[in-house]
């Protein structure tokens, strides 16, 4: 081993849209490095997924291409733990599920007989900072969602001090510096209840995230210059000193061409360029049949052709879903819209679709992930957001970036949206109205920007530059 070298712990977690952009950064690490005399591998702490789903084959077969790729990444599978029996909510399962690993990973890193630069930590695993202070191993934590969301996350123990209620129970819009005053209903879904597993997770993590040596964010100044110097200036916690950020973001996978193509690309190369609106909902979005029957009239009557990935209701904590197509949609469905449109009941090669020239619009569930593929392939935007901090996302695309067209959404009964608002949005991204013309310009132009940001020169490949000079100073280690 050449005695200069020196390597990297990531710690993420299993879903596609966290381990995928922590792999992808690790690429970009290693390939920033390449020319330095001191040889880096990067090693990525694997926990066993404890819900098999399809989105787990997604991040599977990833991790299996990558690993053909002959990197210096190497992926360590921990020890098998037993999930928790209780919890309140999906997050609190994952803390505590993160949490029960500790043990393995200080193995993981005691016997790895290399020099340890910095542990990175996917945000539920925040609480491994307590392993890297014992260690003496600086921590930083790869924030996998927005600048907007960030901020708020800094700045949520300064509002759970001020606002005693809940925010569903307050009238007047919450401040998150950076961003424009959020109406409180608006406010993520994970922080409406006080009481609930969730809020506590992203309290801690407001308090933590300022420990760390510095916080990797997958974003990018071309896309959120405000809210990013916002945190930067420590604005979100002003009594702390400013917390170090990375914005290195957009970190997209480019989809690999494979020998056999998807159905549903087969079925996009036999369409007009830009004239199909899609539909996907991420790793856990999945509709009551009353909504599914509203989104099928709405999509019939636009007379756009679409590519919808459906699914039933998500239960339990790997979010099993109906996907039985006769059972979900209305009768007569799909015969009515044959050669119009496709509905694929499981998850479907995102990224190889959103970069299909056919495509021209896609209502998403505002994932931070899908959002930044979306932009930089081009395609504009109707935000349906369904969990986690989409709500944000979603107010965000439409008031602060312009990336996207407002979608009526019914707060109150679960973000229900009616077959007539649904048809009237994808008439107005696909068709000539200003709105429309708007949001497809002002994508067109987060495109060109995000591209520039991350080529060499552009200004989150400056924050990758001093992001590695940063960790790779080992004599501060
Ligand atoms: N994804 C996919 N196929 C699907 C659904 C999702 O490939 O059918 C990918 C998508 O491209 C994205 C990730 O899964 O990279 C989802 O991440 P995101 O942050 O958008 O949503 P979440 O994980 O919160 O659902």
């Amino acid at each position: 081993m050449n005695n200069n070298s020196w390597c990297l712990f990531f710690m993420p977690i299993w879903p596609p849209g966290h381990t995928i952009p922590m792999v992808e950064a690790a690429k970009r690490l290693l390939q920033c490095n390449s020319t330095s005399s001191n040889p880096l591998s990067i090693t990525f702490l694997l926990m066993q997924t404890p819900t098999a789903d399809s989105m787990s084959n997604i991040t599977e077969s990833y991790l299996q291409s990558v690993d053909s790729l002959d990197l210096p990444i190497h992926f360590h599978q921990l020890p098998v733990v037993k999930p928790p029996a209780r919890f309140d909510d999906p997050e609190e399962f994952i803390t505590i599920y993160v949490q029960l690993h500790l043990p393995h990973v200080k193995d993981a890193i005691a016997t790895s007989g290399s020099r340890v630069a910095a542990l990175v930590l996917d945000p539920f695993a925040t609480s491994l900072m307590d392993l890297g202070n014992e260690l003496n191993i600086p921590c930083y934590i790869f924030h996998t969602s927005n600048a907007a969301f960030l901020s708020l996350v800094l700045h949520l123990p300064i509002l759970d001090e001020k606002i005693k209620q809940e925010f569903s129970e307050i009238d007047e819009p919450i401040n998150i510096p950076g961003i424009s005053p959020v109406p409180s209903h608006l406010m993520p879904p994970i922080l409406m209840n006080k009481k609930s597993g969730s809020y506590k997770s992203f309290l801690y993590l407001g308090q933590r995230y300022m420990e760390a040596k510095g916080i990797i964010v997958n974003s990018s100044i071309a896309l959120e210059a405000k809210v990013l110097k916002a945190v930067e200036q420590g604005q979100c916690a002003p009594e702390k000193p400013a917390p170090v950020i990375y914005p290195i973001g957009p970190i997209v996978s480019i989809p690999k061409v494979g020998p056999e193509e998807h159905e549903c690309v087969k079925w996009l190369d036999l369409q007009q360029p830009k004239s199909v609106i899609f539909l996907c909902f991420g790793s856990r979005g999945g509709f009551e049949l009353p909504q599914i029957k509203e989104m099928a009239i709405g999509l019939e009557r636009s007379g756009h052709r679409f590519l919808w990935a459906l699914r039933g209701p998500c239960t339990g904590i790997n979010f099993t879903a109906n996907t039985n197509l006769d059972e979900l949609l209305p009768e007569g469905f799909i015969e009515r819209t044959k050669g119009k449109g496709l509905v694929w009941p499981s998850s479907v090669p995102q990224t190889e679709i959103l970069a299909h020239p056919s495509v021209g619009g896609f209502v998403t569930h505002c994932g931070w992930n899908s959002i930044q593929e979306s932009l930089f392939y081009g395609v504009p935007m109707i935000p349906w957001p369904l969990y986690a901090e989409q709500n944000l996302n979603a107010f965000v695309m439409v008031k602060e970036m312009g990336v996207a067209l407002d979608l009526k959404l019914d707060a109150k009964n679960n973000n229900f949206v009616t077959a007539d608002e649904l048809e009237r949005a994808v008439r107005s991204l696909m068709e000539g109205s200003d709105e429309g013309k708007n949001v497809r310009e002002r994508t067109e132009e987060v495109k060109r920007e995000f591209r520039k940001a991350v080529e060499k020169g552009g200004a989150s490949y400056a924050y990758l530059q001093q992001l590695l000079n940063q960790i790779g100073k080992l004599d501060s280690v």
